[in-house]
């Protein structure tokens, strides 16, 4: 079984309205796969961090009266969601189909980019649903002498039906999983499409119910993945888990209510857990004595245990603005990401005698 590090992409967006109003500088730059961000404050002090990959996605084009972002100029250095799909998402496939578990997080401040890297917005397909096309196709091209089935784990948030949560439970064989959680099979891209669609719905909809903001709460989508070899007698299983994580903003305390703040406070915990356990594992690579990674601290951490640390090969997106009034939490974002990058893991290809 070989080891592998958690692979760590930076991705950084075009101005928004509020920055560019603002007349926002940006701080970001990036040469070949070194990232580096800029004090605003004070020109001597500049970090820079080199990641597997970083994407400039910052300026070059500009949106035509149908959403798409079109070229401004021959050889932008544009990255746009197919270049990004070519690095990421390619390899998240072929690990699936190879009977690897995988796991895609996006990690970044609210209107970073998270969800544009994962989603996408209209024809800007992001990760998951061209992922997600590709995986059919696939499993189309492999129908001889393979019987293929794609099954979306599609989580319902906060017990929306019950009102009350989902339980997460622990098995010697499974790990941690969610129990009762609703699977629906799907044969389709277009319909995984639309469970989506009504996930991301019905994440908006707890919020609201919750008093709080969508962009406060963690999305995760399971798929899994089950491939019957009938000749060669062998079933081979893989669970791929795509993550668009809270918004990592530290939460201002604004006097909001009392809901609210519970939970943010819940988020932030779950956040600084993950954080937590990133840090601890890279420390463990580093050779520094650890007793003790803090997995069960946080149910999204529970949940993640596979993919850090385990039997994942995981990618971490992490996004930030390109603005100097970002600074801080850009800086922040970069720092959390540097440390995700040196977490190894111990991936198996997931085989077993078909029953
Ligand atoms: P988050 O999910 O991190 O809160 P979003 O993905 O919703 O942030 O992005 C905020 C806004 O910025 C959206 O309007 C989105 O279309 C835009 N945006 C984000 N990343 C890019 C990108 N790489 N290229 C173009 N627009 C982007
Ligand atoms: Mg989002």
């Amino acid at each position: 079984p070989g080891k592998d590090c958690v692979k760590v992409a930076v991705r950084v967006r075009p101005f928004n309205k509020r920055e560019r109003d603002a007349g926002s500088r940006c701080i970001i730059t990036m040469s070949s796969n070194a990232t580096t961000i800029q004090d605003p404050r004070n020109q001597q002090a500049r970090r820079t961090f080199t990641f597997d990959h970083a994407y400039w996605s910052h300026s070059g084009f500009v949106r035509n009266k149908d959403g798409l972002f079109l070229p401004e100029e021959q050889g932008s250095r544009y990255a746009d969601q197919s270049h990004v799909f070519q690095d990421l998402g390619e390899g998240i496939l072929e690990n699936a189909l190879q009977g690897y578990n995988a796991t895609l997080l996006a990690y970044g401040q609210t209107g970073s980019g998270k969800s544009y890297s994962m989603v996408g917005y209209g024809p800007n397909k992001g990760l998951v649903p061209t992922l997600c096309e590709r995986l059919f196709q696939a499993v189309k091209v492999n129908q001889e002498g393979r019987q293929c089935q794609v099954i979306d784990l599609l989580s319902r948030g906060a017990g929306t039906r019950s009102g009350g949560g989902l339980k997460v439970r622990e098995d010697q064989q499974r790990g941690f999983y969610v129990e009762g959680l609703r699977r629906v099979p799907c044969d389709s891209a277009a319909l995984v499409a639309q469970l989506m669609e009504q996930g991301t719905r019905t994440r908006t909809t707890a919020a609201t119910h919750m008093n709080a903001n969508s962009s406060r709460s963690h999305m995760l989508i399971i798929v899994q993945l089950k491939q019957i070899f009938s000749k060669e007698n062998i079933t081979k299983q893989s669970n791929v888990n795509l993550v668009d994580l809270a918004g990592s903003e530290r939460q201002r305390s604004s006097g909001s209510e009392a809901d609210r703040l519970k939970e943010g406070t819940a988020i932030n915990l779950s956040l600084t857990t993950l954080g937590n356990v990133i840090s601890s594992l890279a420390d463990a690579t580093l050779g520094k004595r650890v007793v003790h990674i803090p997995y069960r601290d946080s149910v999204l951490t529970k949940l993640l245990q596979s993919a850090l640390g385990g039997n994942s090969r995981t990618v971490m997106i992490a996004t930030v603005s390109p603005a100097d009034i970002c600074y801080e939490e850009s800086l922040s974002t970069l720092r959390y990401a540097d440390r995700a990058k040196r977490i190894q893991n111990r991936a198996v290809v997931n085989e077993s005698p078909t029953e």
